[in-house]
């Protein structure tokens, strides 16, 4: 496997950053999750956008034209020989002191890694998943924004531990007003009676690629669709509920709290967005090898 680090590309045990790196001391950095298909990179501008606008907003400047970051990420690709992969594309704000000043740290650091993917197993799309809601709030919007996809993870972790002691794969988040705003890795929509809903950005979520992307399938398939506040009383008694998420793409979820969702199978809303997102996800896409 070869890394992508700042210019070069090195094996894996060559690849290292800096203990002064303010990315490890801190949390200070960006980062995407993309996903390659069959060849071609999906909605890879989309999360290149993305990852700008997260830097945009920390004040981080990326190094590199968005241009030739797009060329690097495929060049990674290449030199991996990969079609189906998982790439994690990280920006730190750089080697700095040990004091949180970033004007301290001159060099931001770009790294991709391309790897093969590691997908759910298949029994989670046929039964469709049990959630639990964590007591660990999502970040206020004041605070860390959770629509900025930041290198500090910390409250999406704290979610993560708490859901695995209950023994649940995900765990639903509210936010501090006690809405509902996301998984700890995914974003949330129910379904009912044909209408399809879904937390807003501005309530505190990271606006996924993948949520947006269901969003427009489901408007191109003629369904009403609202983004909205709503509480957990309106996902329990929903008819269908599923999450999204670039590893996770569309999930079915049967139960919430222990509440049956629906008749608690996976519904035929979801059933049916899980196949038209495969389709566009195997069929669209930047090409890798042109
Ligand atoms: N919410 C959070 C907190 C995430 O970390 C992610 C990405 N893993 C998502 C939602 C889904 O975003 P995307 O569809 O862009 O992967």
């Amino acid at each position: 496997m070869l890394i992508y680090i700042d210019g070069e590309f090195l094996p894996p045990a060559e690849a290292k950053v800096s203990v002064f790196d303010h990315g490890l001391l801190y949390g200070d950095g960006v980062f995407e999750g993309i996903r390659s298909y069959n060849g071609r990179v999906f909605k890879l501008d989309e999360h290149l956008e993305r990852l700008y606008d997260s830097a945009k907003s920390i004040m981080l400047q990326i190094p590199m034209p968005i241009a030739t970051l797009k060329e690097t990420v495929l060049e990674t690709l290449r030199r991996n020989h990969l079609r189906e992969a998982y790439i994690r594309l990280i920006v730190t704000r750089g080697v700095g002191d040990l004091g949180l000043d970033p004007d301290k740290c001159p060099s931001p650091s770009i790294i991709i890694i391309a790897d093969k993917i590691t997908l759910y197993p298949q029994k989670f799309y046929e039964e469709g998943l049990a959630i639990v809601t964590t007591s660990i709030r999502r970040n206020y919007p004041e605070a860390i924004n959770p629509r900025i996809k930041s290198l500090n993870y910390l409250n999406n972790i704290l979610a993560k531990i708490e859901g695995k002691q209950a023994g649940a794969v995900e765990v639903l988040m509210l936010n501090a007003d006690g809405y509902v705003a996301e998984c700890s890795g995914d974003n949330i929509f129910w379904v009912k009676k044909e209408l399809l809903v879904t937390p807003p950005g501005h309530i505190g979520i990271l606006e996924g690629v993948t949520r947006n992307s269901v969003i427009e399938l489901a408007r191109q398939a003629g369904m009403r669709i609202e983004e909205r506040v709503f509480t957990r009383h309106e996902l329990y008694i929903a008819d269908e509920c599923f999450l999204t998420g670039t590893a996770a793409e569309v999930i079915p979820v049967v139960k919430i709290d222990k509440r049956v969702i629906g008749d608690g199978c996976p519904g035929a809303v979801t059933q049916k967005l899980i196949a038209a997102f495969r389709h566009l996800a195997n069929n669209t896409g930047t090409p890798i090898y042109a």
